[in-house]
């Protein structure tokens, strides 16, 4: 049953190279209300995929590194997310493994913006969910924290605690790696994308305001702590 605590819009994933065709999709996606992740290359991608539980994701065939065809298999791994491969070939060797690899659907380039969304709005009609796991009611414990993942709501000690979308986001990443280095590219990578190239002072400023929220005193943090040089660690203690 939804509730409108639980909506949220239908994300998409975009893992794609080409920067032009990527504003496109986004703009286009953008306008019809999906909220659109990017990654840029098959690993970001595969680490997207899971971190953002996309409703669907648009995977260029010829990707820098590792290949569309591995992405897709690696992410059938984890997930059933529909999959529409996007490829400049119109080669039927490529569409039938990509297929077979586990794709839903297939797109020559270039193509419509319009045919994009229709297709996208078709995955979703038919894998008649509102995300991956959106059933599943995701949620992450560690120490005195509890972020409910859906619901999009942290509790410490029981009591809900106000964030910011990117405070949100960032603690989740700190999470899911919970006793692992969060080093501090894959955090600023994972919370403002790939694509980010501004003051990397921004990261420890949401550090700090997060441990001010989420910590029991935030001058010795216990949870969230410093890795020197490398980035940062959640500990579950
Ligand atoms: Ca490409």
């Amino acid at each position: 049953m939804t509730t409108p605590a639980d909506y949220r819009p239908h994300r998409v994933l975009i893992i794609e190279d080409e920067a032009g065709l990527v504003d496109s999709i986004q703009y286009a996606l953008e306008s019809e209300q999906f909220e659109t992740v990017v990654a840029d290359d098959g690993r970001a991608g595969l680490e997207a995929a899971r971190l953002h539980r996309p409703d669907v994701v648009l995977l260029d065939l010829m990707l820098p590194g590792m290949s569309g065809l591995d992405v897709c298999r690696q992410i059938r791994t984890f997930s059933d997310v529909p999959i529409i491969m996007l490829t400049a070939k119109d080669s039927e060797a490529d569409k039938v493994t990509g297929l077979e690899l586990g794709a839903d659907d297939y797109m020559t380039k270039p193509f419509s913006m319009r045919e994009l969304v229709a297709r996208v709005r078709a995955q979703i009609r038919r894998s008649g969910r509102t995300g991956v796991f959106a059933e599943t009611n995701e949620v992450l414990r560690g120490g005195p924290i509890e972020l409910d993942i859906d619901a999009h709501i942290v509790r410490v000690n029981g009591e809900e605690v106000d964030l910011r979308p990117k405070e949100f986001e960032l603690l989740e990443s700190l999470m899911r790696r919970k006793n692992r280095l969060s080093a501090r590219h894959t955090l600023i990578d994972e919370v403002w994308g790939p694509s980010y190239f501004g003051d990397t002072k921004t990261l420890d400023v949401h550090i700090k305001r997060l441990r001010q929220k989420v910590e029991p005193d935030s001058g010795d943090p216990r949870h969230i702590v410093t890795v020197r040089g490398l980035g940062y660690k959640f500990v579950d203690e």
